[in-house]
Parts: structure tokens; sequence; C-alpha cells
């Protein structure tokens, strides 16, 4: 059976993302075919397009989305045809169906839309794991947060916030600057106009903060460093400007014995249990109302191409994504 899909045959900007046709996948055993009902579009897609992260091609991108289970590969015992589940980190999603490991599947809580349930999976356990395990926050800290009206950043802001933290955000304009304020960032900094190192060291009375989430990466990795207290961690997540440059690590003496990690999320959902707990805790906060979900579009699917150059243009605020 044929299915309508976006195929990366060569490495490249997003005019390599093809809308073709493939062969319906056939899930193996411990495996679900998924009937994607919407597909969330991450920078992770971004760099699996242009080579960063090294992908084989041909390939289908997409590494996240809600559906219905159509049919349930040997072994697969708790899933069913005709339940909702959602997921990420299985790469296959901009397509009409994708088979996914039944580990990763979450049931989406009846109550929840399952657009809504697309697009929370990978950046609500992504701010999840950053706030309650990478440097987990309590209200004795302060936390500068980079791309803060982003799809990631407007759930890390609200999850610092729900630890007590003190929040100092950074976007590059206005307009986006309103929505980080409404998500309940203490600060924000427009770091495209000022100097966000003048800008933390005055917020803080010169003391720096206690943790850096920088996902914008080569732009910001210099100035973040200098934004730490002695002994702070950088956590650096992403490269949406580019990938930070080597490092010498006396860097991080001369800088104030800092810590530096440089984590992913499936080495935080390392268990089926630990995968469990943070899909659990966000798409509960959501059915209760605690944590907000700002979708920025739904676009066609055949529109995956518009999606990337919306996403990497930095003209977008919340999360994006395709409907077959
Ligand atoms: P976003 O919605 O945050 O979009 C990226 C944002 O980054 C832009 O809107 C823009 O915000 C900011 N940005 C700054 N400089 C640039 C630039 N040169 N080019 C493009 N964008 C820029 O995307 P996601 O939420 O999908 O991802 C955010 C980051 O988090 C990515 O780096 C991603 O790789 C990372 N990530 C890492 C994970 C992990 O486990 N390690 C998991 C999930 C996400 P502004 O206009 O405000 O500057």
């Amino acid at each position: 059976m044929d299915v309508k899909a976006i195929v990366v045959r060569e490495h490249g900007g997003p005019e390599k993302l093809l809308y073709d046709t493939i062969q319906r996948p056939e899930p193996q055993p411990g495996q679900v075919l998924i009937r994607v009902a919407y597909a969330g579009v991450n920078f992770i897609d971004v760099y699996h397009r242009t080579g960063l992260y090294p992908v084989e091609t041909p390939f289908v991108p997409g590494m996240e989305a809600a559906g219905i289970v159509e049919v349930t590969g040997a072994g697969v015992e708790e899933f069913a045809p005709g339940d909702r589940v959602a997921y990420a980190m299985a790469r296959g999603s901009y397509a009409e169906y994708a088979v996914v490991p039944a580990h990763l599947l979450v049931r989406v809580p009846s109550g929840l839309d399952l657009e809504v349930a697309a697009a929370v999976m990978l950046q609500g356990m992504t701010a999840h794991y950053l706030t309650h395990s990478t440097f987990p926050l309590d209200q004795r800290h302060t936390a500068l947060i980079h791309a803060a009206a982003g799809g990631t950043g407007l759930l890390l802001v609200q999850m610092a916030k729900m630890r007590g933290a003190r929040v100092i955000a950074t976007t590059s304009s206005e307009e986006k600057a309103a929505r980080v304020r409404e998500a309940g960032a203490d600060e924000v900094i427009l770091y495209d106009r000022v100097d966000f190192r003048e800008e933390v060291r005055r917020l803080t009375g010169g003391k720096g903060v206690d943790v850096v989430y920088d996902s914008v990466g080569a732009a910001t990795w210099e100035g973040s460093l200098d934004c730490l207290r002695p002994r702070g961690m950088m956590v650096s997540f992403g490269n949406a400007s580019g990938p930070v440059p080597p490092i010498k690590p006396l860097v991080l003496t001369e800088k104030g014995s800092l810590y530096l990690t440089r984590p992913m999320l499936a080495h935080y959902c390392a268990t089926r249990e630990e995968l469990l707990w943070r899909a659990q805790d966000v798409l509960g906060w959501v059915l209760e109302g605690k944590l907000k979900v700002r979708i920025h579009k739904v676009y066609p699917l055949a529109e995956a191409r518009q999606a990337h150059q919306d996403l990497e243009g930095r003209r977008t605020s919340g999360k994006l994504l395709l409907q077959p």
C-alpha cells in the first residue's frame, strides 16, 4: 500500500524535503504501526536534514507524533488497534503512517487532543529532564534560559517557574518577549539588541546565575559561560545557531570551576519507567491546565519545507505541527 511521506534523499536545505509516496511500513516484532494524526516539527529534524547529526539517506524525517494504533507487531501486549497514542524519539513521523517501538509509546489521556499531545511530547519531556534531572531547580536558584519563546523555551520557562526558580530569559523581539513573560519569566532580555552578559550581571547583582540552559549554541556559548556564578552549570543542549566550536577544559577553570554538560533526551528516558514518569507528568500538567502549550501553526504535511523555513528563520514561537 502506498502512503504519503516527506523523504530526504540527500542532505541540504529545506528544499531537500520532498513530498513523495512510499510503501507503508510494516511493524516488526515489538513495533506498532501508527496512523499519524499530527507530527511534531523539532529542531533536531533540521540537524537530520542538513546532516549535522548523521543519518543515512534516504530517510523520512520527524521524531514525534500522535495518532491511532493501526496494527501491532508480534509480542506487543500493551497496545491494541484503535488506541490513541503519542511518542517522541523514533524517526519517520513526517508521514501518513509510522512504525514505532512499543516501548516508546504512551497513551494519550481521554480529554487531551491528539494535536496537543503531538505538540508537547518531545519538547515537554526535554523541559522536564532539564529542570528535574540535569540541574534540578528549586527556589534557591536563578536560571538563564535562551530562546525562551521557542517550542522548548516556553515549556522550559513554565517548568522552571513550577520548580520555584527565578528565570531570566532571552529572545529576539518584543512580541516574543511578551509571550515569554506570559509563560512566567521574571526578566526578559532582547539578546540581539543588548549584551545579555551585562544584563545578567546587573540583574543578579554581579553574582551570576546558577545554571544556563543554552540551546542556541555557537552564537551564545561564550556569553553564557560569562553569566554563570563560580561552580555554576552550563547546560548546552542545542545548536540552533550552529554547533559550539571545540573548547579547552581550562576555560571552565578560568570562568569559575564551571560544570559543563551536553545532554540529550534519549539518555534521560533510559528506561520505560523514566519515560512514563516524564510523559505522564507533562501530559497530566497540560490536562490540569498547569502547563500551557502554544501551537504556532499546523501545516499540511506537503508544506514541511515551509515549516522548516519558518523555524530556521526565527519566525516562530511555540510548536509547529504537520498534518498528513
Ligand atoms: P525553537 O522553537 O526554540 O526554535 C529555535 C529558536 O532558536 C528560534 O525561534 C530563535 O528564537 C532561536 N535562535 C537563535 N539563534 C538562531 C539561529 N541562528 N537560527 C535559528 N534559530 C535561532 O526550536 P525547538 O524548541 O525545536 O528547539 C530548540 C533548541 O532545543 C534546539 O537547539 C534543539 O536542538 C534543542 N533541543 C534539544 C534537545 C535535547 O535533548 N538535547 C531536545 C529538544 C530540543 P529567538 O527568535 O527568540 O532568538
